[in-house]
Formats: structure tokens, C-alpha cells, sequence
């Protein structure tokens, strides 16, 4: 583990964070980009329908070798990022940086929630793109073997007998222990704003629809990508994926897939990528990453130095509005 220091402006982390981020936040795109790869494992069942009964599919070619297609299940980007979001705000709340801040409704433009995710003009507020860009995600194996209908029996007692013949419903179902491999990407960001993506990914449990019963999920990070492109899709991962396993050994589609072994054929998807990357790509992973991992948890645990990271969180972001804002009188005026 780095040492960590009680004031995150003085730790080892944010200095080696450092070398990838900005010391502010930059004004106009500088096209800087952090991709974060997780495998997203269910450890409950789960309701990624969009509305009504049935998963969202979608038909896509089996592998990049591979060309059979094959129906996969779509976990939505709307599905991934909102609890994600939701998970910040309420941080924020906590720590009173956001309180007048509504989401989808009044939104602030201010606070870490809004200057990352984006928002959009209310009242002539002005707007920020969003800095965190994501896809939906697709399953590794089809949605016949990764699916389950569940019947709800709903109990109406006004009926005799307590059980009402026509009060049922059917809903399909993740089944535990599927996985979703997926990337999000953060664009132009500081070390500490990255901090607090990285926070809402890894506390985030709960996804989906009927979340309070169901969807838990635990999101695995496995590498960070650091470069001035993004060199891999969610799509195109998830194909590699299906190729290394169904192509180089001989396994059923319907035999349960493995974590551990899912995160070394991911690390190997990577490093087979970076190869072929026009521009150069770090991969942060291993034992890199577990140290960056370590020294973040000992960050959240203590209350002093989580209160100087958001401190310096906060001054950014003040720094940054101050900046844009002389921009947009400019472009009243003319
Ligand atoms: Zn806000």
C-alpha cells in the first residue's frame, strides 16, 4: 500500500493519480481519457426490463472469431449509471454540498453530481457535457441459459380463499452469479473527481427494477485504461471475452462461467487491445491497481482526509465555474 497521509493534497496516492489526471479542470476537451473495466457479477436475481415482463435483447454476433449470433442480454447504460448517480448525490448530501440541488427537475450546476454527469440548461444557468461516458452492457452467454421467469403469485384477500386466480404475474429474471463485463469512461477529469466516480462504482449495490428486494451487484474493477483514445467498446470486450472462452476450449454455453478466470481472460482482452492501439495506452491493473485500491479505502475511511479530498473536490470545481463563467457573458454580449 502507498502511505497514506491524512491530507489528500499531501498523499502518495494523488501524486501517482496525478500523472494521469489534471491539476484542474480543463476548460475545453482535451480528450484524456480513463476507461474503468469492471466485471459487473449478480449476486442476486435481477429485473433489467425496461418495462413489463421481458429482458431487453439484443441480436449481435457471438464473437469477433466467432460469427454465430446470438441473443444477448442488454443492461441498459440509463440502468448502470442512474444508481451510480443516485449513490454521489446522497454523499453529497451528507457532506450539505448539494442540498438544493433536484435531479432532472432544478438541477445546480454546481455540485460534483452535476459538473461530472452533466446537466442541462434550466432558466439560462448555462450546462456542462457529461464527462463520464457509457454504453449499455451485453451478457456473455445468451439470454435462453442466463434467464429465469418467476411467477408472482399476488395474494388478494378480498377473494375466498385468499388467493385470487387472476392476481399473478410473470417477470424474467438475471439468475445469480451471470456477469457483465463493462466499461465506463471518464473524460478530462482531476484525480480527485476521479475519486468520486470511482466511489460511486464500487458502492453501488443495488440495479435494476424491485431493487430493494433484488440486484445486487458487485462491481469488480479489473483495470484502468489511461490514453488519448478509448480502444475498447462493451460490445467488442464482451465478444473477445466469448472467443477466448468457446473458441480456444471446448465448453457448453450452459456451464456456469468462472470469476476468477473471467478476470484473466478480461486482462488478456486488454493487453491484446493495447496492441493494437494507434496511440499509446497504460493498463493499470494487478498488483498496481490493488495498491491504488488499498490506499483509496484507508482515503474513505478516515473522516480527516475524506474531508480534505471533498475539500478539494469543492475548491476545483469553484475554480472551474469561476473560469467558465466570464465565457458566457462574452457570448451574451455579441
Ligand atoms: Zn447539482
Amino acid at each position: 500500500m502507498l502511505t497514506t497521509h491524512l491530507d489528500w493534497n499531501q498523499s502518495e496516492i494523488k501524486e501517482k493519480l496525478d500523472r494521469y489526471f489534471f491539476n484542474e479542470v480543463p476548460l475545453a476537451p482535451q480528450r484524456q481519457y480513463a476507461q474503468i473495466v469492471l466485471l459487473r457479477e449478480f449476486e442476486s436475481t435481477a429485473v433489467l426490463t425496461t418495462e413489463g415482463q421481458f429482458l431487453d435483447v439484443e441480436l449481435v454476433r457471438g464473437g469477433q472469431t466467432i460469427t454465430d449470433t446470438l441473443s444477448r442480454v442488454l443492461f441498459q447504460k440509463r440502468k448502470q449509471v442512474a444508481p451510480e448517480r443516485r449513490t454521489g448525490r446522497a454523499f453529497n448530501r451528507s457532506f450539505g454540498i448539494n442540498e438544493k440541488c433536484q435531479y432532472m427537475r432544478k438541477m445546480c450546476g454546481e455540485c460534483p453530481d452535476c459538473l461530472l454527469y452533466g446537466f442541462a440548461a434550466t432558466e439560462g444557468e448555462g450546462s456542462q457535457r457529461s464527462r463520464i461516458l457509457t454504453d449499455s452492457g451485453f451478457s456473455i452467454r445468451p439470454y435462453e441459459v442466463i434467464q429465469r421467469s418467476i411467477t408472482l403469485n399476488a395474494i388478494d384477500d378480498t377473494t375466498t380463499g385468499g388467493v385470487s386466480g387472476s392476481a399473478f404475474a410473470e417477470r424474467e429474471h438475471i439468475r445469480p452469479q451471470v456477469y457483465f463485463p463493462t466499461i465506463e469512461t471518464a473524460v478530462d477529469v482531476t484525480s480527485s473527481e476521479f475519486l468520486y466516480i470511482l466511489r460511486n462504482i464500487l458502492t453501488t449495490t443495488r440495479y435494476g427494477a424491485e431493487s430493494q428486494r433484488q440486484g445486487y451487484i458487485r462491481n469488480i474493477p479489473v483495470a484502468i485504461l489511461f490514453g488519448q483514445s478509448e480502444i475498447l467498446s462493451n460490445l467488442s470486450l464482451v465478444q473477445h471475452l466469448y472467443d477466448k472462452l468457446y473458441c480456444d476450449q471446448n465448453r457448453g454455453i450452459e456451464t456456469s462461467l468462472d470469476r476468477d478466470e473471467l478476470i484473466e481472460l478480461i486482462k488478456q482482452v486488454l493487453t491484446d487491445a493495447q496492441s493494437q492501439s494507434y496511440l499509446p495506452v497504460q493498463i493499470m491493473m494487478n498488483e498496481e491497481l490493488e495498491q491504488i485500491l488499498s490506499s483509496i479505502r484507508e482515503i474513505w475511511k478516515s473522516k480527516e482526509a475524506n474531508d480534505s479530498w471533498l475539500q478539494q473536490l469543492q475548491k476545483e470545481h469553484q475554480t472551474y465555474k469561476k473560469k467558465v463563467k466570464p465565457k458566457k457573458e462574452k457570448k451574451e454580449e455579441k
